[in-house]
C-alpha cells in the first residue's frame, strides 16, 4: 500500500507541477497571480506542500483572485488522481467493510496519500512530546532540539508530568503539535460546517477538526427534508410550526428556543438555496414541500401542513454538499480525520480547546481556543439496530461528561417507524408524505384507529407504538409476524422515480424489494438522539451551578449545536424534518453568539496551567491502548460493544416498564465496569481503527448509561419515553429535563434535573400550554 502511496505521489507531484506551470505561463500577465505564485511551482511543493494548501487555507488562497484559480486547479488535479486511485487499489474494500459503510475507508486512503501536506496546515508554534520510556518511569529532563517543522520540540519532564498525575509508565512518544485558534468547531456535520462558515464569515482564524471526511458525516444520509413556513404550497406561519413543534416535543421543549428556531426557519432555508442547495421545485418554481409527520396548519386545526422542502429523498446529501462547498469558500480551516479526545478546560471551568489525534499518524494535536463548539452529531449506535452511522457514537456528549458536565434527556430516542427489517436502513417518513401506507397482517390501514385524523402521519413515537402493539397482538407480518408492511405500491411509479428515486435503490438492495410492486418489510428503529449537550436557544452550553442556585448558568467557552446538543427544540420527542432544520438554525446562531461575545479575532490566549494541559487525556488513552488484563480475561471491542446494545436494545426499547429498567441499569453498568479488560491488540498509533473503535466504545458507554438510568427514574410517559407501568404524562411531577453525570469519584451515573423553558422569547408568540397530544 505505502509503494502505491509513493507511486501516486510521484506521478501526482508531476501532473501539479504540470498544472502549476501551465497557470503561471498562462498567467503570466497577470500581476496578483504572479504574486501568488511568487512561489516557485518548486518551492511550493516542496515547503511543506501544506495540508494548508490542500485545504485552500491561508497563504496561498487569500483573497487574491488569481491565487485562487492556482489552488483550484490543483485541487481538481488533486481529486482526479484520488479518484483513480481509490478505483484501483483492492485494500480500499477491505478498510470500508472494517469501519463499516458510513465510515472512511476512502478517507484513508485519502488520508495516507495526502495526509503529510495535511499536517502542515498545522499553524504549529511548538511541537511538544510526552516523552516516556516503553515501559519504564517517565523521563528525566527536559530535551529540547528542533523539530522537522521549524517548530521546538520539547519533551515534558517527568516531575511534571507526575505532579500532574501522568505516572503510569506509557507505551510510546506522544508527539504534541499545538495550534492557536480563535475558534474550533468538533464535526464536520450540518450544524459543524454551519458554525464554521458563521465563524469564518465573522473573520474568526476557525479549524474544524473532524475524524470524518465532512461529507461522509451523518447529515448525507438525511433523506425527507427540512421543514420551514415558507408558505410555497399553501398559506403558512411560523407560529403553527412552533406549535407542531411544542406538541409533537410533548411540552418538554423549550419554548424560547422552539419560537427561534421556528422564526428563523423561512430565512435558513432560503440561505441554503442562495448557498446553492438544488432543492426540488414546483411547477412555478418555487421550492417544493411535502407532507410529513406532526405538521399542521392553523394550531393544530387546518388539517395536514406541506412545509417540509427537499431535494428528492437526499435532501441531507445536497445540503453537506453544499455547505462543505461553502465552508470552503470562507477559509475554514479542516483537520480531516483528526480524533478529537477530550476538551481542554481551565480552572474556572472554561474551555479552552481540545486535544485531538490525527488519524494518520498518531501525532496529537493541542487546539487552544477561545470558543469551542461540539457539532459532535448522535449516538445511536448504543443501539443494536439503528439508522445511524457506524461513526455515530456520540464522542462529543462523552467529552462533555468527562469534563464534569451534564448530559440533558438522553432517556428520550426516537424510534423511526420504518427502518427497513433485518437491516435497519431508513425509509424516510417522506414517503408517507407521499401517500405511503402502513398495513398490518389483515391488510388494515391500522393507523387509522390510533391516529384518526393524521393516520400515518402521526408523529414518530405515535407510529412506533402503534406498530409494536399491532405486533405484540398478533398482527405482524412475516413468517415470525414480527413486522409490519410499508406500501408505495399503489403510487405511480413516475413519482417514485421522481420523489423518492433513492429509498426505492434503498428497497432493492436491502430488501429486495421491488416497490412499484411490493410493500417493504418494516420495523421501528432507532433514529435520533433527543438529548444531548444542554444550550441555551443561542447555542451556549449550560450546567446548573454546584449549589442549583443557577440552572441556567452557561459554561465559558464551550457552545454546541446539532444532533450533540439539547438546545431542546425537540423536547421528547422530534418531528421529522427538523433536525435539518436544528443543525443549521443553532450552527448559525452558535457563531452569532461568538461575535456577541466581543471576542475580537486573533485575541490572544492565556497562558495555561501545567497541569490543565491535556497530559489527563494523553493518560487516557495510553491506558486504553496497553490494556492488558491477561488473555484469559482481555476483552474485545466488539464483544463489549454488542453486550451494550442488546442490553439498549432490550431494556430501553420502545415500550418500557420498571422492571426491564432496573434490570437494564444494573447489566448496563456491569458491562461499563467490564470496560476495564477492554484489550486494544493493534498497538499502533498509524490508522489504527481497533483503537478508534475502542475509544468510539468509551464514548458510547456513558451515553447509554445515562439514557437508561435516566428512563429508569422518569416514572411518566412523555413522547419516546413510553413507561407501561406509568402509561400518563404526569405534568406536575416531570416537566423537567434530566440532567444526567458521570461522577468521578466512583464512576457512578448521577441523575438530577432542571426546569423545562414554559417561556417565549417575546410577544411574537403566546406560550401553548400543555393539553393532551392527540393527532
Ligand atoms: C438515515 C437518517 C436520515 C435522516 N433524515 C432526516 C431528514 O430527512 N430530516 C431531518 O431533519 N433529519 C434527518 N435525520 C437526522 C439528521 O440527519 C441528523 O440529526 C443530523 O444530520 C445530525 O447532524 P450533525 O451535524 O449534528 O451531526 P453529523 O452529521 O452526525 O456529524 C457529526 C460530525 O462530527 C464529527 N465527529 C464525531 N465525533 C468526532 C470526534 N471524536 N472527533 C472529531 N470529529 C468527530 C464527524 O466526523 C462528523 O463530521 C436523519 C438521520 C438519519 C440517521
Amino acid at each position: 500500500m505505502r509503494r502505491s502511496h509513493h507511486g501516486v505521489t510521484q506521478s501526482l507531484k508531476r501532473e501539479i507541477e504540470k498544472t502549476l506551470i501551465l497557470r503561471e505561463t498562462s498567467s503570466a500577465s497577470s500581476s496578483s497571480a504572479r504574486t501568488t505564485s511568487s512561489l516557485s511551482s518548486k518551492s511550493f511543493l516542496s515547503s511543506s506542500c501544506s495540508p494548508s494548501f490542500f485545504n485552500r487555507n491561508t497563504p496561498i488562497t487569500n483573497g487574491v483572485r488569481g491565487k485562487s484559480v492556482v489552488v483550484d486547479d490543483v485541487i481538481k488535479t488533486l481529486h482526479r488522481h484520488r479518484r483513480r486511485h481509490l478505483l484501483a487499489s483492492s485494500a480500499h474494500k477491505h478498510e470500508e467493510q472494517k469501519r463499516g459503510a458510513a465510515t472512511s475507508a476512502k478517507s484513508a486512503q485519502f488520508s495516507n496519500t495526502f495526509g503529510r501536506r495535511r499536517r502542515g496546515i498545522a499553524t504549529s508554534t511548538t511541537t511538544t512530546s510526552f516523552l516516556v520510556g516503553r515501559r519504564n518511569s517517565l523521563q528525566n529532563e527536559f530535551v529540547s532540539t528542533t523539530s522537522s517543522r521549524g517548530g521546538s520540540k520539547r519533551a515534558f519532564s517527568s516531575s511534571n508530568a507526575k505532579n500532574n498525575g501522568v505516572n503510569q509508565p506509557f507505551g510510546k512518544e506522544y508527539e504534541i503539535i499545538d495550534h492557536e485558534y480563535d475558534a474550533v468547531v468538533v464535526g464536520a456535520g450540518g450544524a459543524g460546517l454551519r458554525a464554521a462558515i458563521g465563524l469564518s464569515e465573522h473573520g474568526y482564524k476557525t479549524a474544524c477538526v473532524t475524524k470524518l471526511f465532512p461529507t461522509r458525516s451523518h447529515t448525507v444520509a438525511a433523506q425527507g427534508g427540512i421543514n420551514a413556513a415558507l408558505g410555497n404550497m399553501s398559506e403558512d406561519d411560523w407560529r403553527w410550526h412552533a406549535y407542531d413543534t411544542v406538541k409533537g416535543a410533548d411540552w418538554l421543549g423549550d419554548q424560547d428556543a422552539i419560537q427561534y428556531m421556528c422564526r428563523e426557519a423561512p430565512e435558513a432555508v432560503r440561505e441554503l438555496e442562495r448557498y446553492g442547495l438544488p432543492f426540488s421545485r414546483t411547477e412555478e418554481g418555487k421550492i417544493y414541500q411535502r407532507a410529513f409527520g406532526g405538521q399542521s396548519l392553523e394550531y393544530g386545526k387546518g388539517g395536514q401542513a406541506y412545509r417540509c422542502a427537499c431535494a428528492a429523498d437526499r435532501t441531507g446529501h445536497a445540503m453537506l454538499h453544499t455547505l462543505y462547498g461553502q465552508a470552503l469558500r470562507h477559509e475554514t480551516q479542516f483537520f480531516v480525520e483528526y480524533f478529537a479526545l477530550d476538551l481542554i478546560m481551565d480552572e474556572q471551568g472554561a474551555c479552552v480547546g481540545v486535544l485531538a489525534m490525527c488519524l494518520e499518524d498518531g501525532t496529537l494535536h493541542r487546539f487552544r481556543s477561545h470558543k469551542t463548539i461540539l457539532a459532535t452529531g448522535g449516538y445511536g449506535r448504543a443501539y443494536f439496530s439503528a439508522t445511524s452511522a457506524h461513526t455515530c457514537t456520540g464522542d462529543g456528549n462523552a467529552m462533555a461528561a468527562r469534563a464534569g458536565l451534564p448530559l440533558q434527556d438522553l432517556e428520550f430516542v426516537q424510534f423511526h417507524p420504518t427502518g427497513i427489517y433485518g437491516a435497519g436502513c431508513l425509509i424516510t417518513e417522506g414517503s408517507r408524505g407521499e401517500g405511503g401506507i402502513l398495513r398490518n397482517s389483515e391488510g388494515e390501514r391500522f393507523m387509522e384507529r390510533y391516529a384518526p385524523s393524521a393516520k400515518d402521519l402521526a408523529s414518530r413515537d405515535v407510529v412506533s407504538r402503534s406498530m409494536t402493539m399491532e405486533i405484540r397482538e398478533g398482527r405482524g407480518v412475516g413468517k415470525e409476524k414480527d413486522h409490519i408492511y410499508l406500501h408505495l405500491n399503489h403510487l405511480p411509479p413516475e413519482l417514485l422515480a421522481e420523489r423518492l428515486p433513492g429509498i426505492s435503490e434503498t428497497a432493492a438492495i436491502f430488501a429486495g424489494v421491488d416497490v412499484t410492486k411490493e410493500p417493504i418489510p418494516v420495523i421501528p428503529t432507532v433514529h435520533y438522539n433527543m438529548g444531548g449537550i444542554p444550550t441555551n436557544y443561542k447555542g451556549e452550553v449550560v450546567a446548573p451551578a454546584k449549589d442549583g442556585s443557577d440552572p441556567d448558568r452557561v459554561v465559558p467557552g464551550l457552545l454546541a449545536a446539532g444532533e450533540a446538543a439539547c438546545a431542546s427544540v425537540h423536547g421528547a420527542n422530534r418531528l421529522g424534518a427538523n433536525s435539518l432544520l436544528d443543525i443549521v438554525v443553532f450552527g448559525r446562531a452558535c457563531a452569532n453568539t461568538v461575535k456577541e461575545s466581543g471576542l475580537k479575532p486573533g485575541q490572544k490566549h492565556k497562558p495555561l496551567k501545567n497541569e490543565l494541559n491535556g497530559e489527563q487525556s494523553v493518560k487516557r488513552l495510553n491506558d486504553i491502548r496497553y490494556n492488558d488484563k491477561g488473555a484469559q480475561n482481555n476483552k474485545s471491542t466488539s464483544e463489549l460493544r454488542k453486550r451494550m446494545q442488546r442490553v439498549m436494545q432490550d431494556d430501553a426499547a420502545v415500550f418500557r416498564t420498571q422492571e426491564t429498567l432496573a434490570e437494564g441499569c444494573m447489566k448496563i453498568d456491569q458491562v461499563a465496569k467490564e470496560m476495564e479488560s477492554l484489550h486494544v491488540t493493534d498497538k499502533s498509533l498509524v490508522w489504527n481503527t481497533d483503537l478508534v473503535e475502542a475509544l468510539e466504545l468509551h464514548n458510547l458507554m456513558p451515553n447509554a448509561r445515562i439514557t437508561m438510568h435516566g428512563a429508569e427514574q422518569r416514572k411518566e410517559s412523555r413522547g419516546a419515553h413510553a413507561r407501561e407501568d406509568f402509561p400518563d404524562r404526569l405534568d406536575d411531577t416531570w416537566m423537567k429535563h434530566t440532567l444526567g453525570y458521570i461522577e468521578e469519584k466512583d464512576d457512578s451515573v448521577k441523575i438530577d434535573y432542571r426546569p423545562v423553558h414554559h417561556y417565549t422569547l417575546d410577544k411574537e408568540m403566546d406560550v401553548i400550554p400543555p393539553m393532551k397530544r392527540v393527532y
